[in-house]
């Protein structure tokens, strides 16, 4: 039989609602016109004017045919430029998807790393929302967040009181532009710290931002004798 490609559905939705996270992050949600299901951690590209992106979900799913996106302004970037501009509320797009595999274990038997920079964030908002509605049972979970200023910390309020109601779950954002109460540098040293010194039960690793993070994390972790198959990338650009 001869090979046919698969084609794209794309679905119609609106920007239900834009809320300002950061000055430069905003929070997009999303509608959509029929009914669309999705797990923690996938993806979706979305097109407007003809331009299309692939961005995070960084909500869970429950059932409202909607769901979130944590989207940050690139200088120059062609869609984010529409984004951050002509785009408002009630504004159309469409979207295909879900899609990709960084996802969640079925059962969470392993502590999990969950190490990000920027809007890297997005699925392990996601997930965290998951475990936390659906009072999923967990091992210790490390979100370890990097970023440049106290005034770029997504969420950060958000994740504090996740903290509160997800038990086991240490939250470690770190500026690598300021110094403050919190830890000062980049992501490696704090997961190399709580590998150094905790006795771990069989982590995963799950990556998660721009390319040059997560191949010299994947890199340290592989040299600190971590399997591969442990250790999950999602790479944005
Ligand atoms: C699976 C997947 C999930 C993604 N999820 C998210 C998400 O949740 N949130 C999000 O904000 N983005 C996410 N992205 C990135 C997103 O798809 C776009 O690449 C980004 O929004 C830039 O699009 P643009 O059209 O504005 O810029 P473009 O016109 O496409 O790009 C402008 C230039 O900037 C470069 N560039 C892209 N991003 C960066 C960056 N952060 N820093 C420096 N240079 C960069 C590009 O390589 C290009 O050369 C994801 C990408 C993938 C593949």
């Amino acid at each position: 039989m001869a090979y046919k490609p698969k084609t794209k559905v794309w679905l119609k939705g609106q920007f239900e609602s834009i809320i300002k996270i950061t000055e430069l992050t905003w929070k997009f949600v999303i509608k959509l016109e029929k009914n669309f299901k999705y797990q923690a951690g996938q993806y979706v590209n979305i097109k407007v004017d003809g331009i299309t992106r692939s961005y995070s979900i960084a909500s869970y799913d429950s059932g409202k045919n909607s769901f979130e996106l944590l989207i940050v302004k690139l200088d120059g970037g062609a869609l984010t430029t529409l984004l951050f501009g002509k785009v408002k509320e009630g504004g159309s797009l469409e979207v295909e998807g879900p899609k990709g595999k960084f996802l969640l274990p079925e059962s969470i038997d392993s502590d999990l790393f969950f190490i990000c920079t920027g809007t890297g964030l997005a699925p392990f908002r996601s997930f965290l929302d998951l475990i936390k509605q659906k009072k999923i049972v967990h091992k210790n979970i490390y979100l370890i967040f990097g970023t440049r200023t106290r005034s770029d910390l997504l969420c950060y309020d958000e994740m504090l009181e996740w903290k509160k109601d997800i038990k086991g779950l240490d939250y470690i954002p770190v500026l690598s532009r300021e110094e403050w109460e919190g830890a000062s540098g980049y992501v490696h040293e704090q997961y190399k710290n709580i590998i150094n010194d905790t006795d771990l039960t069989d982590p995963i690793f799950y990556l998660c931002g721009w390319r040059n993070m997560i191949l010299d994390s994947r890199r340290n972790l592989k040299d600190m004798g971590f399997d591969s198959k442990k250790i999950i990338c999602e790479i944005y650009d």
